[in-house]
């Protein structure tokens, strides 16, 4: 072991990072692959009438992880098909009939939680303690919290009664495949609907052994189907007319299209999109607190996460100190082997995605920007990038101003608390938004005058079931999660 480095207060600080020999502690749990997954149409895996395939791979190591079933139009409709004919039994059982077969899904989705979250960490290149410790809970605490509910609907609207809406068609991106899926089901269920969802062509794999949980849970043949592709698919998904409701989440860009695309119907819509969340870092906050909460808030899955903090905004009388400890910390982050236990920073999910994180930091640089990265080995084969932070950011910068879906922090600074108002609000997105100080009015005050769609007070990246999330602004509209959630499901009688 090498000697203790200098700290960045001049002291003797710790460093570990690639200093210290760690032992490989590798997740052994078989996932349970299938060599190939067909589509989930009425119950059972059907192969698709397009005729087509293609590839999942493993972005830690590239290599094939499935061959997936390719969608066209006529398995979409097929999808739809099921779905309208099941509705009707679905929609008439009593809600804690629905109830139970929701709560199957949860139970059986703990039962199996350690084969999920590998087969999630070698799907998507998130570090197995993230899809053990957080996706794979999170997505049965969803299954259990709208079970709960579906007895319950009465009390979704007091005194006005609510109703499903029919048949829903859901599309979600690859950042948390597993709990996206949940936050898209789970409610739609509840309520009543059927369901025609499409996983992100990089992430398909956990919903398909989904659809496995849903067999043995007995959900009745075409409640939920699962249609696997890319854009192409999702658009049909989106377009169909027997669509009584869509949901999407993924980009602003792609959420704008899908409007364009269904304005002048009478469909409804939620859209959970993209972000660029300001975490905001008075003088008085718990500066090591807040350190970690800035850490976990921009590279907490590699950073693609839509509510990312990913434009710390700092008062100047602490910048210096937070920019020096912020360096310190991040020099520790192991970023390695996504199904290794001690590994903080995964793969990224693509290659796609990684060459657009590379072009942003490029842009960065260039506009003048001045990039910090910690001295860190990155394995040959597979999609990574080291943690990385700017300073010395400029509002106008692009790295500033778009969403970089990746491991890079922006740092500006402010004087006052109306200027941190200003800066945070300057920008499309308005997701989500922190604030770390000691005083609670200015908590209150950030709370109303941030434009966001949850603001996080001395933490960060908090998620409850029973929270409604969503954005304002280019952030989307519609809520996930709680009674709001609910509500977004259903017909108000
Ligand atoms: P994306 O928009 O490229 O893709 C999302 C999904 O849409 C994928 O399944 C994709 O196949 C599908 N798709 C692509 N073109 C389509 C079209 N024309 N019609 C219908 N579907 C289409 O986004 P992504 O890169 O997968 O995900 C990252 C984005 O998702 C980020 O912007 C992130 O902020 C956002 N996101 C938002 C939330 C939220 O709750 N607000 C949560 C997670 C991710």
């Amino acid at each position: 072991m090498a000697a203790p480095r200098k700290g960045s207060q001049g002291r003797a600080g710790l460093i570990f990072g690639d200093l210290w020999e760690f032992d490989p502690a590798p997740e052994t749990a078989d996932p349970k692959l299938k060599a190939r997954y067909d589509l989930f149409i009425n119950g059972e895996f059907v192969r698709p009438r397009s005729g087509k395939t293609f590839d999942s791979i493993n972005p830690a190591n590239e290599q094939k992880l499935a061959e997936i079933a390719l969608a066209g139009a006529a398995d979409v409709d097929r999808a739809y098909q099921a779905a309208t004919k099941a509705f009707k039994g679905w929609s008439a059982l009593p809600g804690r009939e629905r109830g139970k077969y929701i709560f199957r899904i949860a139970r059986l989705l703990q039962d199996r939680a350690r084969e999920f979250a590998v087969a999630e960490t070698m799907d998507g290149g998130k570090p197995i303690k993230e899809s053990r410790d957080f996706d794979v809970p999170m997505a049965a605490a969803h299954f259990f919290y709208h079970a709960g509910w579906a007895d319950k609907l009465a009390y979704v609207a007091p005194g006005r009664g609510v109703a499903p809406l029919g048949v829903v068609g859901q599309v979600i991106p690859w950042n948390f495949p597993l709990l996206m899926l949940a936050w898209k089901l789970a409610p739609a269920l509840a309520m009543g609907n059927c369901v025609v969802l499409k996983p992100a062509e990089t992430t398909s794999v956990t919903a398909l052994k989904l659809a496995e949980i849903l067999q043995d849970a007995g959900l009745p043949p075409g409640v939920v189907n699962l249609v696997t592709g890319a854009g192409e698919t999702g658009a049909a998904v989106m377009g169909h007319p027997a669509a009584a409701k869509v949901a999407f989440t993924g980009s602003t860009e792609v959420g704008k299209r899908i409007m364009r695309q269904l304005a002048g119907t009478d469909r409804r819509m939620t859209m959970e999109l993209g972000g660029k969340a300001a975490n905001i870092v008075f003088d008085d906050a718990p500066i090591d607190q807040a350190v970690e909460g800035i850490v976990n808030g921009i590279f907490f899955n590699q950073g693609h996460v839509c509510c990312a903090g990913s434009r710390l905004l700092v008062h100047e009388p602490v910048a210096e100190r937070v920019i020096a400890k912020l360096k310190n910390r991040i020099r520790v982050l192991r970023v390695g082997d996504p199904l290794d236990k001690n590994t903080d920073l995964g793969a990224i999910n693509s290659r796609e995605q990684l060459s657009r994180i590379t072009r942003l930091v490029a842009s960065g640089v260039r506009e003048g920007a001045v990039k910090y990265q910690p001295p860190c080995m990155l394995p040959k084969k597979g999609f990574y990038f080291p943690p990385t932070l700017f300073t010395h950011v400029t509002q106008s910068h692009r790295i500033a101003r778009e969403e970089i879906f990746g491991p890079v922090l922006s740092i500006l600074t402010f004087r006052t608390v109306d200027e941190a108002i200003e800066k945070a609000n300057n920008t499309p997105y308005g997701l989500s938004a922190g604030v770390w100080t000691d005083k609670g009015s200015r908590i209150l005050r950030m709370s109303t005058e941030l434009k966001a769609g949850v603001v996080w007070a001395n933490t960060f990246n908090r998620f409850d079931p029973s929270s409604p999330f969503g954005g304002y602004k280019e952030s989307g509209f519609g809520r996930e999660g709680g009674r709001q959630g609910l509500l977004d499901y259903a017909r108000l009688a």
